[in-house]
């Protein structure tokens, strides 16, 4: 009884192990909902538990290829906070913000970071610039979503 649920086990392990695999062989890069610009790293994902204007947020510690407009104060639900609306420097779209300064001491962690709002941005799992083996995959399974 004991063994089987070992293997039970040992199988949702390995399969767990596979899908972290897979998930490496991209570069796990978000971009632009609008012209593909890349402006974010997955592995920069600070929290997914963040909430935009528009639905879901994610807070990241680095963004790139943004622009960013003035700093305001802004209300929001967790205190007053100074932010600075962050744009594509490609299409100009506003993607989320930048907390420049909480006021609160309890979400300072949160100053030099940035907002992206998840309608906003797409998950790239698949690059020209990655190996070859990956690549061929990534073609594949576009051509069945393709015919
Ligand atoms: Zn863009």
């Amino acid at each position: 009884m004991r063994r089987v649920v070992d293997s039970f086990d040992l199988v949702n392990r390995l399969q767990g192990r596979v899908l972290a695999m897979a998930e490496l062989v991209g570069p796990r890069v978000y971009s632009c909902c609008h012209c593909r610009n890349h402006v974010c790293l997955h592995d920069d994902i600070i929290s997914k538990a963040f909430q935009g204007r528009n639905g879901r947020a994610f807070l990241f510690s680095h963004a790139m290829n943004i622009s960013m407009g003035p700093k305001e104060d802004r209300q929001l639900m967790t205190g007053l906070h100074t932010v600075a609306d962050i744009y594509c420097r490609d299409c100009r779209e506003v993607l989320g913000w930048k907390y420049e300064r909480a006021f609160e001491e309890s979400q300072k962690y949160k100053e030099g970071k940035f907002i992206f709002e998840k309608a906003k941005i797409v998950k790239e799992n698949c690059l020209s610039s990655i190996g070859e083996a990956a690549g061929s995959k990534c073609q594949k399974s576009s051509f069945t979503t393709e015919h």
